[in-house]
């Protein structure tokens, strides 16, 4: 059956590469982004700059206006209770390197901090780095054979010594949406901080944080249809409280003399320096732009064209795989083949996909590989797209082999 995007044209981007002969099949790394993002931007830097929170003029009050409507845009698309609990950061690293520092008091000698196995190294080196400076203990929940934490050894080792668990919603290499209300519960059963990492899962499901019942929850623009250097940390109000400070500068203080400081509370208190203000404002519009779509026609569309691209590499023989994907994307190995090679005669063939280990790499030390192939799919992709994709798959495999 052949599926066209009809969003497609609302991302000149895609537009664009598709004019120079490129498929764009690597949406996980980052997306493209749709007319009114760019609008927005440019609307912003044309229409005369300021700096946010700190000016008594027109332009600085009209610019900070903007900003703090983005923040509540965010805080209504994650159902937040309100923008104060919205802390710009650049990104998801970002937001997870500001927990793991602004926490970092909460945990003594002993305690366990847990993640899956499946973390991205944005959530897994912060927590690991922090572990090692304060003496903790990092545990690891393994995966059963889809993709998801195993939720028996979870039960097993979830107990009274776990204070945090952070948690990828949805992996970027198996695709696979986690557990996340089970787990919840067992970390508040033992009076456990929660973190989402929602990378991956703010794309493909609309973010509930409250029905998440989750103390913090961090996603990229980029990856949301959004532009670069901005990201969004939501803190529950009681978790926000539990955080240190941890970059020091302007905006974030309330009084200093040389010597000391008091800092002001969530959010400008952990939003240190002057933000990317033009980004955060494009974050406002991208997030606009999804508000208008059929949200169901979204998920729908990006259902079928999911179960289109796993049928296909189904059908090629010698290729696995790896877990069983539930959305978005597929990465998969071929017997014999290095997924370096495949990727790069899929490049010379004008198709964009990412090989190598994904920023996962003790996932796939586990999985006893070195990396693979990964296809990742944007609301904009169509069965086009990948026709294209497996054409190029089956000359490349056919070289190769
Ligand atoms: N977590 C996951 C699951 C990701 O896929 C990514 C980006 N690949 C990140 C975290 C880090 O995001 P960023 O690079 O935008 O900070």
């Amino acid at each position: 059956m052949t599926l066209s995007s009809p969003w497609r044209t609302d991302f000149p981007g895609i537009l664009a590469l598709e004019a120079e002969g490129q498929t764009y099949l690597d949406s996980a790394a980052t997306s493209q982004k749709p007319q009114a993002l760019l609008d927005a931007l440019l609307g912003y830097y044309a229409g005369g700059v300021a700096n946010v929170h700190r000016a008594q003029h027109l332009p600085g009050e009209r610019v900070t206006r903007a900003f703090e409507t983005s923040r509540a845009k965010a805080a209504q698309w994650l159902n937040a209770e309100s923008p104060g609990q919205i802390i710009f950061t650049r990104g998801c690293t970002e937001a997870l390197n500001l927990l793991a520092y602004g926490l970092e008091a909460q945990f003594h000698p002993g305690d366990q901090l847990v993640v899956g196995a499946a973390e991205h190294h944005a959530n897994l080196l912060p927590w690991q780095q922090l572990a090692q400076r304060r003496g903790l203990e990092l545990v690891v929940l393994p995966l059963d054979e889809d993709g998801a934490i195993d939720r028996e050894q979870a039960a097993r080792l979830i107990g009274p010594r776990c204070r945090l668990l952070a948690i990828g919603q949805l992996s970027n290499v198996l695709g696979r949406w986690q557990p996340l209300a089970e787990l919840f519960a067992l970390a508040r059963a033992n009076g456990a901080l929660t973190v989402v990492d929602g990378a991956q899962g703010a794309v493909h499901a609309r973010p509930d944080v409250q029905a998440l019942d989750c103390d913090f929850y961090v996603f990229s623009a980029h990856k949301l249809y959004g532009p670069e250097g901005v990201g969004v940390l939501y803190g529950r109000e009681d978790a926000l409280q539990r955080l240190n400070h941890w970059q020091f500068g302007g905006e974030m203080v309330q009084v200093t003399d040389y010597q000391s400081a008091t800092f002001r509370p969530a959010p400008l208190g952990f939003e240190a320096g002057t933000p990317a203000i033009g980004a955060v404002i494009g974050l406002g519009a991208s997030l606009d732009y999804l508000q208008g779509l059929d949200a169901t026609a979204v998920t729908a569309h990006e259902a079928t064209l999911h179960a289109q691209l796993l049928d296909g590499l189904a059908q090629r023989s010698g290729l696995r795989v790896l877990g069983s994907p539930q959305v978005a994307l597929a990465s998969f190995v071929v017997d014999g083949i290095h997924n370096a090679d495949l990727a790069h005669l899929l490049g010379e063939q004008g198709i964009a996909v990412r090989a190598g280990h994904h920023c996962a790499m003790p996932l796939y030390g586990t999985l006893g590989l070195s990396g693979a192939v990964r296809v990742s799919l944007g609301l904009y992709s169509d069965s086009a797209d990948l026709e294209r994709f497996f054409n190029a798959l089956d000359l490349a495999l056919e070289l190769l082999r």
